[in-house]
């Protein structure tokens, strides 16, 4: 396969370990005979020390014409005073509306090598947690219509949704199910809310598309607490805008290290931008010690969601494992007295493994 990426390493940390992901994805190109070419392009910080904005349309247009976006992170003290709208990580908001994302996968998967790192007690962790958050991007009350009465007193946000943005980010979660373990948690509260009562309506007619997958519901406040007591239960949990914000962090959260964790925004075809969930890191950027692997987890979600090349996904994930099992530990993730690789090395580790 042809395969045309656009890089945008970004700030901070974000050259560092987007190296290291081309590096994995060039050995499995080799590998299983794949041709990927890169074109590089400036967003955040970098941007607006070059060309005076966060994302030029040129940089846009380039994105565009790619067929996926591999990103590492933008942002930095030397860019926060700034007002808002000229902000680095107004980049990252340029990129997914211009390019059209509403749909936001973010797996959540412990390691049993690096279990200690996680808030949660062994016992839980043991029944396994791997999970995907599939959160809708660009509805809800996020976007609704949103006011002040005359005399300040009162303020209101609406949360609106159609049927046409709930199928097709329901689509996107059921055929995510089908190559994980067949599971859909539709997390709503459709005891109050009239949108969510839609949600619950459009994705259980949807699910009879999709008889290899099962369907389940359960409610926000639930599902909140069950992602700490029993979070086993979720393979692929499926939930609207705000809902998925706040839960998205919370299942990050439970794995215990930032530097694992990656995350992909997709729309309708199989376009989509690939980034880890941390951010630019400036505090140890150019100093070899970031961990590279959530953005190398991103590369494995790129080559399985935009590609549909599920092998290649996983001798990443695979490569990921086994180093990880064979005790090679960035700084972040080892634990005291243990032995940490530089990013680079850690990037050969997992390279060579493929
Ligand atoms: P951060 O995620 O950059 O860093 C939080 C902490 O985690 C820091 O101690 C950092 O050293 C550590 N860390 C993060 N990634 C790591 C990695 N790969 N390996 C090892 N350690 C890692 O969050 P922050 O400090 O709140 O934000 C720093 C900058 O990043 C800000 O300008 C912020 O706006 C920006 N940011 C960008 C994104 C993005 O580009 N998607 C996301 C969040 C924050």
């Amino acid at each position: 396969m042809d395969i045309k990426i656009a890089l945008v390493p970004g700030d901070g940390i974000g050259p560092d370990i987007v190296s290291e992901a081309v590096r994995v994805l060039d050995r499995v190109a080799s590998k299983f005979g794949h041709s990927i070419s890169y074109k590089e392009i400036d967003a955040g910080g970098i941007s607006i020390d070059r060309y005076g904005m966060p994302l030029t349309e040129d940089a846009l247009e380039n994105a565009k014409a790619s067929d996926a976006v591999l990103l590492g992170a933008v942002g930095g003290p030397k860019w926060d005073s700034l007002p808002g709208a000229k902000r680095p990580e107004k980049a990252l908001l340029g990129l997914r509306s211009g390019l059209g994302l509403f749909c936001n996968f973010r797996p959540a998967v412990i390691y049993p090598e690096l279990a200690g790192a996680s808030p949660l007690k062994d016992s839980v962790i043991k029944q396994g947690v791997d999970l995907l958050v599939v959160r809708e991007l660009t509805g809800g009350i996020y976007f609704g219509e949103r006011g002040r009465s005359d005399d300040g007193e009162e303020a209101y946000d609406t949360m609106r949704y159609s049927r046409s943005e709930i199928l097709r980010i329901a689509k996107k979660a059921f055929e995510a199910a089908r190559i994980r373990r067949k599971r859909v948690t539709l997390v709503d509260k459709a005891n109050v809310l009239e949108s969510s009562r839609l949600w619950r309506e459009t994705v259980s007619e949807l699910a009879a598309s999709y008889s290899d997958v099962t369907l389940d519901f359960m409610y926000v406040d639930n599902a909140a607490m069950q992602l700490v007591r029993n979070p086993a239960h979720f393979d692929v949990l499926l939930t609207e805008n705000m809902f998925g914000d706040i839960l998205s962090d919370e299942a990050s959260m439970i794995t215990g290290s930032i530097g694992m964790l990656s995350s992909a925004s997709l729309r309708e075809d199989s376009f989509g931008m690939y980034e880890p969930i941390h951010g630019s890191a400036p505090d140890i950027a150019g100093k070899d010690i970031a961990n590279p692997i959530a953005t190398i987890l991103s590369a494995a979600s790129m080559l399985r969601y935009s590609f549909s090349l599920e092998k290649e996904a996983v001798s990443i994930e695979n490569a990921v494992k086994s180093a990880l099992s064979d005790g090679i530990r960035t700084r972040d993730i080892a634990t005291e007295g243990e032995k940490c690789v530089g990013t680079k090395e850690c990037g050969k580790e997992i390279e060579e493994r493929i």
